[in-house]
């Protein structure tokens, strides 16, 4: 029945044994994840942002891992959507906003220029009606400057309950906090709600920007997305920036920032320090 409704209802699906290894592993791993928040098995990776044309490291992005004792390091995809189903993605996410406005005042403190730290967050945590609240403090707590946090939300999200996301997204952005839609063009966007979402940045989806070079039809999108942003006086990163080629399609159609493994890959805090000592060496166009 379960298999059934996550298919999207009004269907039937039969048993198989892998059902019950599937299920085994989850409740596996959910009781796993209960002792990886005890234990604090969580470490944070960060991913440059840099501006375009320049190539200048602006900011960076949190991206949560999972050292998992036995499996190793587990990607969020694998573990994040468990977290919001069993809730435990309230407790680590505050323990990742924390680590992550903490990071970018020691990047500071020892005189590297971060301008801003991006941190990714959940649907789940969207519907948290206490969500200001908690980003409220942690800002106090911490010391990090509202101004330099910005939050990334996926488009999705915002989708499934516009109106409540509206709301909470408004009060966050009173704080001083700036956001983002993240994988944008992924997640049926309306456009009416768009206009209304206190928002100062877009994210082209990393799909589009692989198609460059490659699908004429993913190019359009990308320079239609990237125009849109403009005359909404968005600022634009471009996500997954793989080669050369589309950081110079991104940047000739007016793309102000991008991400990807062209600049950086994620690394985890000491890697950026070692990094921003350094300063990243793009390649040429
Ligand atoms: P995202 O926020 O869209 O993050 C970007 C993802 O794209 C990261 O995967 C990053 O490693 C990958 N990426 C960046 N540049 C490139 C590139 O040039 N090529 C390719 N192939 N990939 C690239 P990652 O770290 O596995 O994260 C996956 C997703 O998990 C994130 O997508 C985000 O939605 C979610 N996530 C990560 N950290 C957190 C977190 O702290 N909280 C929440 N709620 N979600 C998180
Ligand atoms: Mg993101
Ligand atoms: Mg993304």
């Amino acid at each position: 029945m379960y298999k059934a409704k996550e298919e999207g209802k009004n269907c039937y699906q039969v048993y198989s044994s892998e059902l019950t290894e599937a299920a085994i592993e989850k409740v596996q791993l959910e009781s796993d994840l209960r002792r990886a928040v005890e234990r604090n098995e969580f470490i944070l990776y960060y991913q440059p942002q840099v501006t375009l044309p320049a190539g200048k490291i602006v900011a960076m992005e949190t991206l949560v891992r999972w050292q998992h004792p036995d499996l190793g390091l587990v990607p969020p995809d694998k573990f994040i959507p468990l977290c919001e189903e069993t809730g435990l993605i309230v407790p680590i996410g505050e323990w990742i906003l924390t680590a992550a406005c903490e990071q970018l005042l020691t990047w500071r403190k020892q005189g590297m220029g971060v301008r801003r730290i991006a941190v990714n967050l959940s649907g789940h945590q969207i519907q948290q009606k206490n969500l200001p609240e908690m980003v409220e403090k942690v800002l106090l707590e911490t010391g990090c400057p509202s101004g330099s946090l910005e939050l990334e939300i996926t488009e999705g999200f915002i989708m499934q309950h516009p109106e409540q996301a509206i709301s909470v997204l408004q009060q966050i952005r009173k704080l001083g906090v700036e956001l983002s839609i993240d994988d944008f063009g992924t997640g049926h966007s309306s456009l009416n709600y768009l206009k209304r979402l206190p928002i100062n940045r877009l994210k082209v989806d990393r799909s589009f920007v692989w198609d460059i070079g490659e699908n004429p039809d993913g190019e359009a999108i990308t320079r239609a997305i990237i125009a849109m942003g403009q005359s909404l006086n968005l600022n634009i990163t471009a996500e997954g920036i793989e080669t050369p080629e589309q950081r110079e399609f991104v940047e000739s159609h007016g793309c102000n920032e991008a991400q990807g493994f062209l600049f950086s890959r994620p690394l985890p805090a000491e890697g950026i320090s070692e990094l921003l000592e350094r300063g990243i060496s793009i390649p040429e166009i």
